[in-house]
């Protein structure tokens, strides 16, 4: 079988911002920008013709107001009539979960974790041992969930949230023992 072809909007897209925007701002390399979102760098065949300006806006369906995202991302992305606000929204992302820069880090642990509260780095060697056992365990007690509005398959942010402050508890208990 071939290889897909790249959608021709996509292909559009980043052959017009590439030039006019710090790729370093972006979740991707321009390089892989044709397969991943623009903003968390998921790797997906469903990359969503998002609109900087939503049509609602009188944005209009052309490369300078698209950006290809995920279905998760799209569902979060600000839709106002300022075209700078989704370059902000993105770049801000990426100063709250720097880790999301790398390739295959998955964003939603990640804002699970910020909604916790926890700080990892509280946690002594063993302890974050026991806190990664934990949270295997608590992920066994939890559902991935096959919906539009949270990126296809995958844990919610919400239920990252959930695993995270189980398990520290338990890292909590074991402290007081
Ligand atoms: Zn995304």
């Amino acid at each position: 079988m071939s290889k897909p072809k790249t959608k021709q909007w996509i292909i559009d897209c980043v052959r017009y911002w590439e030039t006019r925007i710090d790729e370093t701002d972006l979740g991707v390399d321009f390089a892989e920008a044709h397969e991943r979102c623009w903003r968390c760098g998921l790797k997906t065949k469903y990359l969503q013709k998002c609109h900087i300006i939503p049509k609602s806006l009188k944005g209009k369906d052309t490369p300078d107001n698209t950006i290809p995202l995920c279905c998760f991302c799209h569902d979060h992305m600000p839709d106002v009539r300022g075209n700078s606000e989704v370059w902000r929204w993105i770049k801000h992302t990426l100063e709250d979960f720097p880790l999301a820069r790398f390739y295959n880090i998955e964003l939603r642990p990640l804002m699970g974790l910020k909604m916790s509260g926890i700080d990892l780095l509280d946690l002594a060697v063993d302890e974050a041992d026991l806190f990664l056992r934990q949270c295997e365990r608590y992920v066994r007690h939890s559902s991935s969930h096959f919906n539009q509005s949270h990126g296809g398959q995958g844990i919610k942010p919400e239920t990252w949230s959930w695993i995270f402050r189980k398990s520290y508890a338990k890292v909590l208990k074991a402290r007081l023992k």
